[in-house]
């Protein structure tokens, strides 16, 4: 293996040293070839980091007669290391974070100039300044823990929360099945395992292969490497298995599989997300399938405000009784879902299905009702037909579902919606409690 010795690059030069010793030999090298190439060194710019035990008194180290100076922070090539930290990388995520946020505010900053963009036009704003800076360096430092990375996912979650206009106690997992956006810390897996599977295509003699077969020498003899930083979900027994790059490939495309089983069970087994259980994406020129994530259909719906409340009803995310009353807030208990009653006629539970199906008791709503179904059953004849076969969900499902229709019936969930928040939802246990 060719030992490493130094890094030059057009305006950069990085030495390693394993010890004190090497370092000034190394140094006064330098200084000789500085001096016969005709080569000022950036005497401000030169720093020494020293990781691992420190030694007292701390050695001097000079560059011909310039003391330089021995730091614990500095960045390199884009990415920030400390020695006086656990994770030497600690910093480079909270500032990768930072960044994105920023970013983030920079975009939401458009809207200003534009009106409100669709999700369709913010995933891609997102997918070329976000998470350029979510997924910075992630094949150098593994995700071993979830701490840091953490500040990176909140940032995500954040930004698809915004982009659907959701509240901050939304369900997460919604946020990837809905726009096709990949779970973060699955995303920067996938990015390691193809940047395993690029080392492993590199000649023993290059210093990126070189210093994978240290890494994974290191990790077989139970030393910190590479492979030992890597997340839980790529247990180490498992990457040494990986002997050539058909191995990684499989392997990736077993992560990808799981993520979409952990996404279609998640919403499964969650009782909020109802309307998106079995649900099945129209696809253009065939019949509907189950795509687990993607940029879903009804995101599409160009007028903003129909298209928000389509995702509110689906998401669990709208202001009917049935959601608002099933949070404790200002000391209130929670109501039982029985109890979540129509604002208006307070006989059934206020929920999408009460608002937009079986309520009766506003002709505003009935007005409404009557002129969305005409159009829809001319749409859709066959739905006319199946309505009887259906419970009240299904229908509503069904109703949803089909691609040609969605934007009227996103326009009659806003027009509904609107006459419910138009008056004030109340806890009807409060007021028949006497204080
Ligand atoms: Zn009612």
């Amino acid at each position: 293996m060719r030992p490493f010795r130094s890094r030059s690059w057009p305006d950069d030069l990085l030495i390693v040293s394993l010890s004190a010793r090497g370092l000034h030999v190394k140094l006064a090298t330098l200084r000789t070839w500085c001096s016969n190439n005709f080569i000022l060194v950036n005497l401000v710019k030169t720093i020494i980091l020293i990781y691992g035990k420190i030694v007292s008194p701390l050695p001097i180290f000079r560059l011909g007669t310039t003391r330089i100076s021995v730091k614990t922070e500095e960045k390199y090539v884009g990415v920030i290391l400390r020695t006086d930290t656990q994770n030497m990388f600690a910093d480079h995520y909270k500032a990768k974070a930072r960044t994105a946020r920023q970013c983030g505010h920079r975009i939401w900053a458009i809207e200003d100039m534009t009106g409100r963009l669709r999700p369709k036009e913010l995933k891609q704003l997102y997918m070329a300044r976000v998470d350029c800076h979510l997924i910075h360096g992630c094949e150098i430092p593994p995700d071993s823990e979830d701490m840091h990375v953490k500040h990176l996912c909140k940032v995500q979650i954040n930004f698809l929360r915004q982009m659907l206009n959701i509240h901050r106690h939304s369900m997460i997992v919604p946020l990837f099945t809905e726009t096709g956006i990949k779970p973060l810390q699955v995303c920067r897996l996938l990015l390691v395992l193809s940047h395993l599977m690029h080392w492993l295509g590199r000649s023993n003699d290059m210093y990126a292969r070189a210093a994978l077969n240290s890494s994974i020498e290191l990790a077989a003899n139970s030393k910190k490497s590479l492979p030992q930083e890597l997340p839980f979900q790529c247990p180490i027994l498992v990457l040494m298995m990986f002997t050539t790059i058909g191995d990684i490939e499989d392997y990736s495309k077993l992560v990808h599989k799981l993520m979409l089983e952990w996404l279609q069970g998640e919403i499964d087994s969650s009782e909020k997300l109802y309307l998106l259980h079995d649900h099945r994406e129209p696809q253009k020129d065939k019949g509907p399938a189950q795509v687990i994530s993607c940029m879903q259909h009804y995101l599409m719906v160009k007028t903003q405000k129909h298209q928000e409340a389509i995702t509110s009803i689906k998401l669990s995310t709208h202001l009917l009784a049935l959601e608002i009353l099933r949070y404790v807030n200002h000391g209130n208990q929670p109501v039982p879902r029985s109890d979540r009653l129509c604002r208006f006629c307070r006989k059934e539970v206020e929920s999408p299905e009460h608002a937009l199906i079986t309520y009766t008791s506003s002709d505003e709503v009935l007005q409404l009702r009557v002129i969305f179904l005409e159009r829809l059953f001319t749409d859709l004849p066959d739905l006319q037909c199946q309505m009887a076969e259906l419970s009240i969900t299904e229908l509503l499902k069904a109703i949803i579902y089909p691609r040609s229709s969605i934007t009227l019936v996103a326009k009659f969930m806003y027009q509904v919606l609107e006459v419910f928040y138009a008056v004030p939802c109340t806890n009807l246990m409060l007021e028949a409690s006497p204080d």
